[in-house]
């Protein structure tokens, strides 16, 4: 595709990655993305009209591969609870310029769906776990679900080829920071990446605070002082993990840093919710209605000049700018927007 096509924001990102989530629905209520007490079970999720079809989606995946997305990450919500998931991944994997597509999932339901996922053409998942104990993974998914399904669900994605695998785990401090050296020790030696992520200020309904977030440097002195680890570079530019390796070569970690060590100068991410609106950064208020000219028969060409309109205006460094007061601005649900 032409370089030309390739827009840019008022910081000079390009937009290479679109993140879709499917659903706003989980199975799961991880206190730090869909608490409980808040999502329960009088919560009105999204009505099915409301929420873009398939077609729909993959409309606007080759819009945003015309501007210059390679990568597309299918999250939500849970997206294995969306039907038929595996159709969306075959309509995606036909678009032209996209040559990557990934999976966030809570792992449950990767048993059913894992090998249709791998014959539709997904690339690879990343499953979330955030402790090995049954005792402090219920707690923390809110539903005293424990980790055998989340563990079959893993080996049900590396059967199927859905690699390389990673692994998701958010650090709380008080709730799982003791589980960082045994986390390090299940997966090391075995190829699959475990990505360490700090705690967020995601939406608003979490009840954040600066307190409850363990830095990244004392995740990788805490696995340092076990495994001595190497710093390694990103696998390309914009890469949101800093990377470790292992200095016995038994693998590598990650460590996502967007409260302590900020990345936005690199953010080529763009979101699109399950209703059809365009994010530009993961902690905006609102987004940018697509569906209505979409279902209003907007043609491709429209389409493009709109995102690219967008993006171009785009000036978002939330990270950067995060203090004290920034938490309590108005924000999106991770749950909506997917990560
Ligand atoms: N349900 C799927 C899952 O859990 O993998 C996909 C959606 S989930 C919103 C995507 C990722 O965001 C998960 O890895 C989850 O752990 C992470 N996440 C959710 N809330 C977070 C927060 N407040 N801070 C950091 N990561 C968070
Ligand atoms: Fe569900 Fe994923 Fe959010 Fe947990 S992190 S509540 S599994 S959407
Ligand atoms: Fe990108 Fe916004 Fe995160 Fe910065 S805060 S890295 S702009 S999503």
């Amino acid at each position: 595709m032409a370089d030309e096509a390739h827009v840019k924001d008022t910081l000079g990102r390009h937009l290479r990655d679109l993140r879709i989530s499917v659903t706003d629905r989980c199975n799961l209520r991880c206190g730090y993305c869909m608490p409980a007490d808040v999502f329960g079970p009088d919560h009105a999720f999204l009505p099915r009209k409301e929420i873009l079809d398939y077609e729909e989606i993959a409309r606007l995946a080759r819009v945003f591969a015309a501007l210059g997305t390679r990568k597309l990450r299918i999250t939500g919500g849970e997206p294995l609870l969306r039907r038929d998931l595996p159709e969306l991944i075959g309509l995606l994997r036909a678009v032209p310029g996209i040559d990557d597509i990934a999976l966030t999932t809570n792992g449950l339901l990767l048993p059913t769906f894992a090998r249709a996922l791998k014959q539709a053409g997904l690339s690879r998942v990343t499953v979330s776990l955030d402790s090995l104990d049954d005792k402090v993974f219920g707690r923390m998914n809110g539903k005293g679900v424990g980790t055998a399904p989340v563990l079959k669900g893993i080996d049900a994605a590396l059967e199927a080829g859905l690699t390389p695998l990673k692994i998701n785990m958010v650090v709380k401090r008080g709730e799982n920071d003791t589980e960082i050296e045994a986390m390090a020790q299940r997966w090391r030696g075995t190829g699959i990446v475990l990505r360490y992520i700090e705690y967020m200020d995601v939406g608003t309904t979490n009840g954040w605070r600066l307190d409850d977030v363990v830095p990244a440097r004392e995740i990788v002195a805490r696995v340092h002082a076990r495994w001595p680890l190497e710093s390694a570079d990103p696998n390309y530019p914009g890469e949101v993990a800093g990377r470790w390796r292992y200095a016995d070569g038994q693998g590598e970690i990650g460590v996502i840093s967007s409260v302590t060590n900020t990345f936005c100068g690199d953010c080529t991410r763009a979101r699109l919710s399950a209703r059809g609106e365009l994010f530009t950064c993961l902690f905006a208020g609102a987004g940018h209605d697509l569906k209505s000219p979409l279902r209003a028969g907007a043609s491709e060409a429209e389409l493009r000049a709109l995102i690219e309109g967008v993006w171009q205006r785009r000036a978002d460094r939330y990270s950067e700018l995060r203090n004290a007061n920034t938490a309590g601005l108005p924000k999106a649900e991770m749950s909506y927007l997917g990560g």
